[in-house]
């Protein structure tokens, strides 16, 4: 057994100085403890007590190169040299939103933030501005941030439920001290029912101003959208004068060079993306059509930010989009067969071991399930599932030398490989066949 003893050593000392022990929520739930790390490189990350493993956490996806890839570190070692933030304007972001308008279908123009929860915030407001209507739809099992505006409760399995008093308002906070009024803005549908957003947008469009979604549930589930969800989605928005928003903070720069968008062959109205977009550096943008971007450039809408497109986050992009594209995308089609490879020998070793369990696979994510079903296309479906059992198994593979979230995403990196895999599925026949022994 792996000893963690010296990042429990960690937790102790930073609880008394960082509240929660951890810097991000979230995090507080890794069994056995949550690792304090002392490096990273490529497709491994090294614990304080000498522990390596292959790391499919990634940061909960930014690490879209592994860790302190030479070319990244290079370019913002070099971008550092000339100093890192001016609040003045500079040549990077130029060719970072110039860059970013070439791959992505939606964009005509670019607003660069710090991270995913700022990023939603601005296309709401653009939203609202350019329809000047209020309301949101947005969609269960979906998570788009924490910002009061549009954090509603269960995000994520991994979190505690907000303490909700006894309230019975529909749409609940996701934590305590959220303000209840920005909530009543938002109307919160079934993701995947044609029927059910028809009815409500049709009824309530004088009202609504935007529609966002994820374009895969990649927060809960990584559930793929029903053949024409999103065309009538798409359809729908447009006739009825409501902005559609593509939250790609996940999806970005991980589905392919025009994200989930290009893929599933629509074109939002907004688009958020975030996450692996800087390789692990801070940064986030909202991209979208003229006509709504616009409203910044008018200064209708103000759009804020101290470190906005400061050097280091424009230079680490830049060298993160220039890798990712090499050799026409093949990190893209790397990434999506090892993550292929892996779905597969997972759902192979569930049978194996008498296992009930799902692995739903879009592109190169997946996540993987025990639930008593054999196949789960719905929120709801997905909330039947065993995630005790789960976040026992990421415990177990931990043990194995191989890091996963304690529910959730497997995040692949450009720089994992066949072997990684290998090794991966080895330590996964060996996690499971503890875990059946436990459950018998
Ligand atoms: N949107 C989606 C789809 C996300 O998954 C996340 C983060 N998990 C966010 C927005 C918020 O991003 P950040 O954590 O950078 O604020």
């Amino acid at each position: 057994m792996k000893s963690f003893e010296v990042s429990e050593r960690k937790l102790a000392e930073s609880s008394r100085y960082l509240a929660g022990g951890v810097a991000s929520s979230l995090r507080a739930a890794m069994k056995p403890t949550p690792l304090f790390v002392s490096s990273g490189a490529g497709s491994r990350v090294r614990d304080v007590d000498g522990n390596e493993y292959i790391d499919y956490l990634l940061a909960y996806g930014p690490l879209i190169l592994g860790h302190a890839h030479p070319v990244l570190t290079a370019k913002v070692h070099e971008a550092m040299q000339q100093g890192y933030t001016y609040g003045l304007q500079h040549d990077g972001e130029i060719r970072l939103a110039r860059r970013l308008t070439e791959m992505w279908p939606s964009a005509d123009k670019v607003a660069l933030s710090g991270s995913g929860t700022e990023a939603v915030m601005v296309a709401l407001r653009l939203a609202r501005a350019h329809t000047g209507k209020t309301k949101i739809v947005r969609f269960h099992g979906h998570f788009h941030g924490w910002s009061d505006a549009i954090f509603t409760s269960f995000p994520s399995p991994d979190m505690k439920l907000a303490e909700t008093s006894g309230e019975t308002d529909e749409v609940r906070p996701g934590t305590s001290g959220q303000s209840r009024s920005s909530l009543q803005e938002v109307i919160l549908l079934p993701w995947n029912d044609p029927e059910a957003l028809e009815n409500v947008l049709r009824a309530r469009h004088a009202e609504i101003a935007a529609v966002i979604t994820e374009p895969v549930m990649c927060n809960n589930g990584c559930i793929a959208p029903k053949p024409g969800y999103f065309e009538r989605m798409r359809e729908l928005t447009a006739e009825l004068g409501i902005v559609l928003i593509f939250d790609e903070v996940i999806t970005g720069f991980r589905f392919g060079p025009g994200g989930a968008q290009e893929r599933l062959g629509i074109v939002p109205d907004l688009t958020t993306m975030g996450k692996a977009m800087a390789g692990g550096i801070a940064l986030s943008a909202v991209v979208g059509k003229l006509e709504i971007m616009n409203l910044i450039d008018r200064g209708t809408v103000n759009h804020l930010g101290t470190l906005n497109g400061n050097c280091i986050a424009t230079a680490a992009a830049l060298a993160t989009i220039e890798e990712l594209t090499l050799d026409d995308g093949a990190a893209f089609r790397e990434m999506e067969q090892n993550a292929i490879r892996l779905a597969d020998g997972l759902r192979i070793l569930l049978r194996k071991h008498g296992l009930r369990g799902v692995v739903n696979r879009t592109g190169p994510v997946f996540h993987l399930m025990f639930i008593e079903r054999d196949e789960v296309t719905t929120f709801e479906e997905f909330a039947e599932r065993d995630a005790g059992m789960y976040a026992k198994f990421a415990e177990l593979m931990l043990n194995e030398g191989v890091l996963v979230r304690p529910s959730g995403l497997w995040y692949l990196s450009s720089v994992h490989t066949e072997e990684d895999v290998t090794l991966t599925l080895a330590s996964a026949d060996r996690a499971l066949s503890v875990l059946t022994a436990i459950n018998r």
